[in-house]
């Protein structure tokens, strides 16, 4: 079973449990319960920027945040990362002891903690695995009504790049 990455590069999908033999998504409820999770989530984190850029930016500038890339960690307590971004959670995961964080809610929290603290990959560490997929070319995820999600999934907290926009129209530009 061939594997696809949908809205950001990170998280992988079994082609089949998602996609039909004509390449349409499936009903959600035909799917598996970890690709629905995440497929409902990824509609919400799309096109949040990169969390790495918000904690060294701050709310004040929102103009600098980068569109995030890549996403790492489980459903709600996932980290969004700029391509700049990545090697440092890719660092802080192997060798910082982020790894002890992986598939718990303290995922997102513990990465942001390092970071603020001054967590950084070292100059010259890559360890990032270059795909060769650009985020452009992943298919978008499904829209999902807010009735299907209820009570099982939470809403997002993210901030959102179009929200940005609305609330920023280049305004100083
Ligand atoms: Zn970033």
């Amino acid at each position: 079973m061939s594997k696809v990455s949908i809205g950001l590069r990170g998280w992988r999908f079994d082609e089949e449990a998602v996609f039909t033999d004509e390449g349409e998504f499936r009903p959600l409820e035909e799917m598996p319960l970890d690709a629905k999770k995440r497929l409902v989530r990824l509609q919400d984190i799309v096109d949040a920027p990169c969390d790495a850029c918000w904690l060294e930016h701050g709310e004040s500038s929102p103009e600098e945040y980068n569109p995030s890339e890549v996403v790492y960690g489980e459903p709600l307590s996932e980290v969004l990362l700029c391509g700049d971004h990545e090697n440092d959670l890719v660092y802080w995961f192997h060798e910082a002891g982020g790894s002890q964080y992986a598939e718990t809610d303290e995922f997102d929290d513990a990465f942001h903690e390092w970071f603020l603290d001054g967590g950084r990959a070292p100059e010259g560490y890559d360890g990032v695995e270059h795909v060769a997929t650009e985020p452009d070319e992943l298919p978008d995820p499904p829209a999902v009504e807010d009735d299907q999600r209820k009570d099982e999934w939470d809403v997002t907290e993210k901030t959102d790049l179009r929200d940005l926009n609305q609330e920023y129209p280049g305004a100083n530009e």
